[in-house]
């Protein structure tokens, strides 16, 4: 496998609930410690009309308007991960939807318990990250860097 391979990039962000919970630095952790490499990051309260583009898809569902409350309840960190299948291990990372279907040692199977109050997100394809990259941060915000452990994470 070539080293562009690990250019791989994922959307997570810390859910309201989160960071109010203190939960940045051990969501942070967790991806730094399984080797992925951290390119933007920032806290922002976007606005209902951001949040509703971000989860355009879900706007027929009947949690929708309690969905966009809950995220626009207070700052969210945004962040753009990168390395080798960031998109679906992040999503590994992060566990299920469904906190108490979550397992233990993942992100909401450690952290949460109400699906509404779920901590955090992530993207759930490629196409999907490229999107919530794009809403969420301005072309040239997400830094390009070779990370000084990279030959320690990946063989090639
Ligand atoms: N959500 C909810 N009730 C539900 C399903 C989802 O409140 O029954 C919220 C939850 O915060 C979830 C978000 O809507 O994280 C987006 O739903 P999606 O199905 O995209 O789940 P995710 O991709 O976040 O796992
Ligand atoms: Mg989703």
């Amino acid at each position: 496998m070539s080293s562009e391979h690990a250019t791989e990039q994922t959307f997570i962000a810390i859910k309201p609930d989160g960071v109010q919970r203190g939960l940045i630095g051990p969501i942070i952790t967790r991806f730094e410690q399984r080797g992925f490499k951290l390119v933007a990051i920032k806290l922002t309260t976007p606005g209902k009309e951001h949040l509703q583009a971000h989860y355009a898809d879900l706007s027929d569902k009947a949690f929708f308007a309690g969905l966009i409350e809950y995220m626009n309840s207070g700052p969210i960190c945004a962040m753009v991960w990168e390395g080798r299948d960031a998109v679906k291990t992040g999503r590994t990372i992060l566990g299920a939807t469904n906190p108490l279907a979550s397992a233990p040692g993942t992100i909401r199977g450690d952290y949460a318990i109400d699906v509404g109050r779920n901590v955090c997100h992530g993207s759930d394809t490629v196409e999907n990250a490229q999107k919530e990259i794009a809403l969420w941060f301005k072309e040239g915000e997400a830094v390009s860097y070779k990370a000084a452990q990279y030959g320690w994470v990946y063989e090639k």
